[in-house]
């Protein structure tokens, strides 16, 4: 919520209150990402992480074009999920060599449009290999891979784990050697390891041991490696605060163990260009949703404002993308910033179910039919991460301010 000033009793976006932007945008519910907190998230890195470390944007936590657009020219790489995204990438005028992509399940024709498109293809099993070795001897291209691992251990403390055990993601590490020694019999062009171990962390102590053993297996695994290493993906799982307690990271240790691993890289690892790939921490305090009060009605005793948004648009803020303890989103009624929130409200959205919940019994400054609910902390697997079809209400709008 820091992020944005309040002037006028209004939340100000990209230097408007919210009101006036509402009438802008035209219609309710709306997601607003803002280019100058984006722009501050980078510089922030940028200055806590050596330079030698490398930014890309995991674009699957926002994919809308304008955003990928702006981002372009802000990070050093783009890191897509799905041809889908690389197309979104491409057209924003991201430099192939600067976009790669990791995702299991990746279909023929995908691994052909990536293998044409020449972006670096982070490799999930060893079918994949095959098939894209098969790519490689058809056509000629020069197809550019690395070398997705599922290390031997996991980031711990994950809002999402995404590696150690058996996983769906990367090949295992103790495979990796083969899998090395199989490339030697293909045409395909190594270019490294990508290892990422989880999302959402707000322990750096935890971001920083899963950044030392990464490296450190990296440099294991680089002596199968049948030229030498060229990009090694450290991963990133960079968390933001979402609840109450929950404290932002502390970047300062994080670029200090990076500066060490960078030091060591250049005798270890010469030739490569180390990078972290962030989606939310990029994006995700940087937006916001806002949906419309249609009702407020009073249930035995308890407040419900019901808008017109919720869980259709915004599955992470009613708890149902992943949470195993539904908590509140921070939410605000965004033309009333200067009200004091002494109303115990549950917010619900347009749905016939009991999960379309944005907030549950929560202090909110009184707010009558009209007015503007905020959802904080919304730039991140928003609009793109719900279910937008469900029961047919209207699709979200998103602006970029
Ligand atoms: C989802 C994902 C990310 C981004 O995760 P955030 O928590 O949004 O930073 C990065 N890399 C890979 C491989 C992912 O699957």
């Amino acid at each position: 919520m820091e992020t944005f000033s309040i002037a006028y009793g209004e939340l100000i976006l990209g230097g408007q209150p919210l009101t006036r932007l509402a009438a802008r945008v035209g219609r309710t519910p709306f997601y607003a990402y803002e280019r100058a907190a984006i722009d501050n998230r980078i510089t922030e890195l940028r200055a806590a992480f050596p330079t030698t470390i490398k930014l890309h944007y995991a674009m699957k936590a926002n994919p809308m074009p304008a955003l990928v657009a702006h981002m372009r020219d802000r990070v050093d790489g783009i890191d897509v999920a799905s041809a889908g995204e690389m197309k979104v990438a491409l057209d924003a005028g991201v430099a192939p060599t600067a976009i790669s992509f990791a995702g299991p399940g990746k279909r023929e024709a995908e691994l052909h449009q990536a293998a044409a498109a020449g972006i670096l293809i982070n490799v999930e099993s060893e079918l994949e290999l095959d098939r894209l070795a098969s790519i490689a001897t058809q056509t000629g291209w020069p197809v550019r891979v690395a070398l997705r691992v599922n290390p031997d251990f996991e980031l711990k403390a994950s809002g999402m784990k995404m590696s150690g055990g058996p996983k769906p993601f990367g090949i295992d590490a103790e495979r990796i050697p083969s899998v090395l020694g199989r490339i030697r019999q293909t045409l395909l062009q190594f270019e490294g390891f990508h290892i990422f171990s989880g999302s959402q962390n707000l322990k750096c102590e935890a971001i920083i041991e899963a950044q030392q053993k990464s490296f450190a297996l990296a440099v294991d695994l680089a002596a199968h490696a049948p030229t030498p290493v060229r990009s090694l993906n450290l991963g990133g799982g960079l968390g933001i605060p979402y609840f109450p307690g929950n404290m932002p990271l502390d970047l300062a240790p994080i670029g200090a163990n990076l500066a060490q691993i960078a030091e060591q890289a250049r005798q270890a690892l010469p030739e490569a260009e180390l990078c972290l790939e962030l989606g939310r921490f990029l994006v995700g305090e940087a937006g916001v949703y806002v949906c419309r009060v249609i009702d407020r009605k009073i249930s035995r005793g308890e407040t419900f404002l019901v808008t017109d948004g919720g869980m259709h648009h915004h599955l992470s803020a009613s708890g149902n993308f992943g949470q195993v303890v539904r908590k509140n989103y921070p939410l605000a009624i965004g033309n009333r910033m200067d009200a004091p929130a002494d109303d115990i409200v549950s917010v619900v959205g347009p749905l016939c179910t009991p999960l379309d919940l944005l907030g549950e019994r929560m202090p909110l400054a009184h707010a009558e039919v009209g007015d503007l609910v905020v959802v904080f902390q919304s730039g991140a697997y928003g609009a793109s991460a719900s279910p937008q079809q469900f029961l047919d209400h209207p699709r979200v709008t998103e602006v970029l301010v």
